[in-house]
């Protein structure tokens, strides 16, 4: 038998759950991947194929999951995670959450397996107090088109506790801000994938409202480590990983244009409904608990992510 410890990775052909894969294999881990392929592709853990510490199963975790043999961590992070995604999906979005957190728990509890949810800055809606520390119990909107995706990552965080509370599971959860880097979807209508896909095939960047709606950016490989310094640390209630580096939506518009070396026009779009004003995360906590803070920066990770997707276009074209 095999001397390594097994993690199962839920949505592992995702953006973050095939990166948080490689970390694990590279920890020295063997993984069992599960993702049901909705909004997750193949090609993110296509480079892993004839790894013999890598296996991957279709399956959709809302349904039974059965796995034989040991389990020692559990990352739950299949779910659609765009706002796109929860306007076409949205009953999906609910139940990955819901059913599928509550099966992942389950899994973990039977396995004896420590858990960790991926939930999100999405928790605090369109947030009244600035930066959102962990303390803050959100704005939210339940029954506008994004409560499907909140309400059901709110779900989860209570389901989360419950399982730790009732049945002493050692459990996590992580608060994702936005993050951005390679394999992202081109076309999930996120703006990271959005401003660059436009810049590079010419096309004018639509900017939602006015633009000064800000965000914080988070390179894929800082978001990974503090998630997985958060799986070997013993913390239960929920930490934020995230950039504090925040801007606006327009001042992303330009940044993006600078660095594809583009002269675009920037045109102005509807506003989606509930898209909240504001987001910055106070990562005060992660960083005494964790000793982590992204390293990553912007430049940089705008730099290789434009590099992805340029390949990314070739390769399409
Ligand atoms: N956005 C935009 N143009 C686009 C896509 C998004 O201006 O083509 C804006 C969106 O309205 C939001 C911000 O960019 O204010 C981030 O949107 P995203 O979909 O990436 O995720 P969110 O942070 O809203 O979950």
């Amino acid at each position: 038998m095999s001397a390594k410890k097994t993690a199962v990775v839920t949505g592992a052909a995702g953006f973050l759950g095939s990166h948080l894969t490689d970390r694990l294999l590279k920890e020295g881990y063997r993984v069992i991947g599960m993702d049901n392929l909705v909004t997750g592709n193949v090609r993110n853990i296509e480079h892993l194929a004839g790894n013999p510490d890598f296996d991957f199963i279709k399956h959709d975790v809302t349904k039974f999951i059965y796995l034989p043999g040991s389990v020692d961590l559990i990352f739950h992070f299949a779910s659609p995670a765009s706002p796109i995604d929860y306007l076409q999906i949205p009953i999906q979005t609910l139940k990955v959450s819901s059913l599928g957190t509550h099966n992942a728990l389950g899994l973990a509890k039977e396995k004896g397996a420590t858990f960790l949810i991926a939930s999100t800055s999405e928790c605090y809606g369109d947030p009244l107090e600035h930066p959102q520390k962990e303390t803050y119990w959100g704005n939210v909107n339940p029954i506008g088109p994004r409560g499907c995706y909140d309400e059901a990552k709110r779900f989860a965080e209570a389901m989360t506790m419950a399982y730790h509370r009732a049945h002493g599971l050692d459990t996590k959860i992580v608060r994702i801000f936005n993050t951005y880097g390679p394999r992202m979807r081109l076309e999930d209508g996120r703006v990271v994938p959005a401003f660059i896909g436009q810049a590079l095939q010419g096309n004018p960047l639509t900017v939602f409202g006015d633009g000064s709606q800000t965000r914080s950016f988070c390179y894929v490989s800082d978001l990974i480590d503090g998630i997985y310094r958060l799986s070997q640390s013993n913390y239960h209630e929920p930490v934020n990983i995230g950039n504090p580096r925040e801007m606006t939506v327009l001042q992303f518009a330009q940044e993006i244009l600078k660095h594809t070396g583009k002269d675009l026009p920037i045109i102005h779009k509807e506003l989606p409904t509930d898209d909240p004003k504001v987001r910055q995360p106070d990562i005060g906590l992660a960083s005494k608990l964790l000793g982590w803070e992204p390293k990553v920066a912007f430049e940089e990770g705008i730099s290789r992510t434009v590099a992805y997707f340029r390949d990314f276009l070739a390769i399409k074209s």
